[in-house]
């Protein structure tokens, strides 16, 4: 059995050398996240040279997403980089200027941070490891006074999340803005937007990315409780969601971040788009070879919630066992996958407009099922049919197959779907049979296993019309 939902791994210091990312593949990665709030643009250039020279000698093609730092606030530097303890009733400086930060006063990268502050409002340090409170604004001076209200520490760049105050920064900052002219000549498959606040904050990326010849789709990251007000607006404008659970259970109560994931994963599904579940997931295993009862717990609970996708962030990028942790994790895929709790209905989609790509995809699954859970091969030129396809959630294999080498690695985030590259050919029968060589030859099906064909009469963009249940090697 191999597994239907995937598996995202964050690359960092811990993972960028070619032996590592060879593993974290063969061990169930299918999606590497870049984190452009860390590294050059050099880093990321060769790590994603890295990634296609482990492709090439795996034989399988991972998708590779982009995630743009956003508006993301953060401390300045600490000597030498060192944890700095703050002490609960203690009283601190913030101030907008750059400067060393230490436990008397701290710079936070936040250009109108005396301005947008009020008297009262509480901020957090370190992803909500130590809150504070703004007790007093002296006039004419470059800072303000706050009290620490619960003890922690906090190092240099850690985020710093404002849940109660409006802050005017923009959706797209001017380092995303290079970093966006950076991605589309590099070979991305997917970009994600970090602290999305409204519909319109997509609109922009969109533009930005438009003139690229290469679709690449967007994630939304839902870390913001006005996103998640939002979700249905947000939905619309992307290809699918982040459930960034990081700085969202920062910037809501912490007890709100279930519910909140449980609601953004059936929204998302119920609308045809993607969804990722990220950070913490197996955190322990930074510093420990196995995870907590509860983090193994956690990731079989968003496979049953109906995630597409699991993350991991510093259990790959900085952790002691990246490797570990992909294998630790796809076990629990799997064991969840087989469970009889695993949602196994299809899921009726009726997406306006209902096109007959759409109509095609529902027949082939139903067919399927009658047939004992027979494979879907699906024929594909933008990839929309198996995206499709893959969010009507059958159960049984579906493989799709693109002329086009970005739309296939692409489609390694797709739920359930393995997606191979095949040469353009006008003549279907040919295309079957090229595809049906390629199963055979991975060992997927067997000469003479039934399987449903879906496809297009003509080889052309939205043109899947076409169904046939046939024998492997039958004309
Ligand atoms: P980040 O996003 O790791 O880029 O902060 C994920 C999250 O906030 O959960
Ligand atoms: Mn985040």
């Amino acid at each position: 059995m191999r597994k239907k939902s995937k598996i995202m791994a964050t690359l960092g210091p811990a993972s960028q050398r070619l032996e590592i990312i060879e593993s974290l593949i063969r061990n169930g990665v299918n999606v590497f996240r870049l984190n452009f709030s860390h590294g050059d643009h050099e880093t990321h250039h060769n790590t994603i040279q890295l990634i296609e020279t482990a492709a090439e000698r795996i034989g399988y093609q991972p998708a590779i997403l982009a995630d743009l730092q956003g508006p993301k606030i953060r401390t300045g530097k600490t000597l030498n980089d060192a944890p700095v303890f703050l002490e609960a009733g203690q009283k601190i400086k913030i101030t907008p200027n750059p400067m060393l930060c230490t436990s008397e006063m701290i710079s936070i990268s936040y250009p109108h941070l005396l301005a947008d502050l009020a008297v009262g409002n509480i901020f957090l340090l370190n992803d909500g490891a130590v809150s504070l409170k703004v007790i007093a604004k002296p006039v004419g001076k470059d800072f303000l006074e706050c009290e620490i209200l619960n003890s922690g520490s906090y190092s240099s760049r850690k985020g710093v999340n404002f849940p109660d105050a409006r802050l005017r920064i923009s959706a797209i900052t001017e380092k995303d803005r290079e970093d966006i002219a950076f991605i589309l000549q590099e070979n991305f498959h997917f970009i994600a937007l970090s602290f999305v606040r409204q519909p319109s904050d997509l609109d922009e990326l969109q533009q930005l990315i438009a003139p690229n010849p290469r679709k690449i789709r967007i994630i939304a990251k839902i870390e913001k409780p006005e996103a998640a007000l939002q979700i249905d607006a947000i939905l619309k404008k992307c290809d699918g969601i982040m459930v960034a659970r990081g700085d969202l259970g920062v910037e809501v109560p912490l007890q709100d971040v279930p519910i909140i994931q449980k609601n953004l994963i059936q929204t998302a599904n119920q609308q045809g788009k993607s969804v990722i579940v990220a950070t913490q997931m197996l955190e322990s295993m930074i510093e420990k070879p196995f995870p907590t009862r509860a983090e193994a717990t956690d990731v079989a609970n968003a496979i049953l919630d109906g995630t597409d996708t699991v993350m991991l962030s510093g259990e790959t990028a900085a952790g002691r066992y990246p490797v570990q942790t992909v294998a630790t994790m796809r076990r629990i895929i799997e064991v969840a996958e087989t469970s009889s709790y695993f949602p196994r209905e299809m899921r009726n989609l009726k997406l306006e407009p209902h096109l007959p790509a759409h109509a095609m995809c529902e027949a082939a699954a139903w067919a399927s099922q009658d047939l004992n859970y027979i494979p879907i091969l699906v024929f594909t030129i933008s990839g929309e049919t198996a995206w499709y396809l893959s969010k009507i959630r059958p159960q049984a294999p579906i493989y799709a197959f693109s002329p086009d080498a970005h739309i296939v690695s692409q489609l390694a985030l797709a739920w359930n779907i393995r997606a191979f590259h095949v040469p353009f050919e006008e003549n279907l029968v040919k295309l079957i049979s090229l595809a049906e060589e390629k199963l055979l030859t991975g060992n997927f099906v067997n000469p003479s296993d039934l399987v449903v064909i879906l496809s297009g009469t003509v080889p052309l963009q939205g043109s899947t019309n076409f169904m046939r249940i046939k024998k492997i090697g039958e004309i």
